[in-house]
């Protein structure tokens, strides 16, 4: 059993996910007085909503006919504030052990966390980016070169070059191509896997001169300076190379998913999710509760929506832990209101 060191902060529940359905839990949480702190691999919230489909409108979200993905996640954000949530962004959660009054969390940056309880609201697991092999590319991350696009106007009048034959690909080269000084497309085939409407349009704007396509190649190596992108060098496949000036280099080879230690950490796993009581999403560990489209019981739905009714059940199961002997009285948010509204 693993004992807090000095240095380690301390919360009354640890989210681990800044997907939708975390942020969720933020507010249903601090709706009960327990303050949150929040961890996700990514390094922005929003999870799916952020990282794979921020600019597509969902129609399923109640009171919302319609609302683009960046948008909920925005105003979800906007409602957990005034529970002044500790946001711990970037690097997985690696470790998860009991302690004498709760649990210890802790992520691959080494921060530690101690909580009462904890809501895992992990949807498929921690997102990474497929990186693609470029020698010392590292540097150049979150500065120029970038796994995913959160506005697109921070292209604007940019140099870009996307790199990848798939849909995210071909989406983005369409979407900057009204926005960025020039997009060049780098595939290492003529042919792009894309659905057959954007890729034919992709074919129209480079046939009118609005989009490079750089094509069969591949990423060679990069240049520039202090993480400023140059030039990116693409190699096509008799090793000729070709020199792309470029102010940003975004590489779209996929989103890998990793249940990674979670995997691990003693819960009723089935098919990558975790089994929870319907009831209370309490999971077979006592006071681990888990959300959202990680959590798993009979009729489950991967809704946005049926993750928000979870992080108000757990929530309120989660609270005779944080505040024990504390009666909890049933209150709407009508009543209750919300600090500083
Ligand atoms: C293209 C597309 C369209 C969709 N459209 C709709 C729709 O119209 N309506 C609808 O209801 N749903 C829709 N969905 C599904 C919806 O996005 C998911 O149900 C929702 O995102 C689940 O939210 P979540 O918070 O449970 O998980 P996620 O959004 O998956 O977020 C989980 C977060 O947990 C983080 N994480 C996981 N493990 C760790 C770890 N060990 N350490 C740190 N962080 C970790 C991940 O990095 C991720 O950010 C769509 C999905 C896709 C892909």
């Amino acid at each position: 059993m693993a004992a807090p060191s000095a240095k380690t902060q301390k919360c009354d529940v640890a989210i681990i996910g800044a997907g939708p359905v975390g942020l969720f839990a933020v507010f249903e949480c601090g709706m009960l007085e327990m303050r949150c702190a929040v961890f996700d691999a990514l390094s922005a919230p929003g999870g799916q909503c952020a990282a794979l489909y921020p600019e597509k409108p969902i129609y399923d979200i109640p009171g919302y006919p319609r609302i683009d993905a960046a948008e909920l996640v925005d105003r979800l954000a906007e409602q957990a504030a005034p529970f002044e949530p500790q946001y711990h962004l970037g690097h997985a959660v690696t470790r998860l052990e009991a302690t004498e009054d709760g649990f210890l969390i802790e992520n691959a940056a080494g921060l530690r966390c101690a909580a009462r309880a904890v809501i895992i609201a992990a949807g498929a697991g921690a997102f990474g980016p497929n990186r693609p092999p470029l020698s010392g590319i590292e540097a150049f991350e979150d500065k120029s070169v970038f796994y995913l696009v959160r506005r697109r106007e921070d292209f604007r009048g940019r140099r870009v070059v996307i790199a990848g034959g798939g849909d995210s690909a071909v989406d983005w080269a369409l979407s900057l191509s009204d926005v960025a000084g020039r997009v060049s497309v780098v595939h290492r085939r003529g042919k792009f896997r894309a659905a057959p409407q954007s890729a034919a349009r992709l074919q129209q704007l480079a046939s009118e001169g609005r989009i490079d396509l750089v094509v069969p190649y591949q990423l060679h190596g990069l240049e520039g300076d202090s993480g400023q992108l140059s030039a990116v060098i693409v190699a096509d496949l008799a090793g000729r190379t070709r020199r792309l000036e470029t102010d940003c280099l975004l590489p779209f080879f996929g989103l890998a998913t990793d249940l990674g230690p979670l995997a691990s950490w003693g819960f009723d796993i089935d098919h990558n999710r975790i089994r929870v009581d319907a009831a209370t999403c309490a999971t077979s560990r006592s006071g681990i509760f888990a959300i959202g489209d990680i959590a798993f019981y009979p009729g489950k739905l991967k809704l946005i929506l049926s993750g928000f009714a979870e992080a108000a059940l757990a929530a309120h199961a989660i609270h005779p832990l944080v505040h024990p002997g504390e009666a909890l009285h049933f209150e709407y948010s009508t009543m209750k209101g919300v600090p500083g509204r």
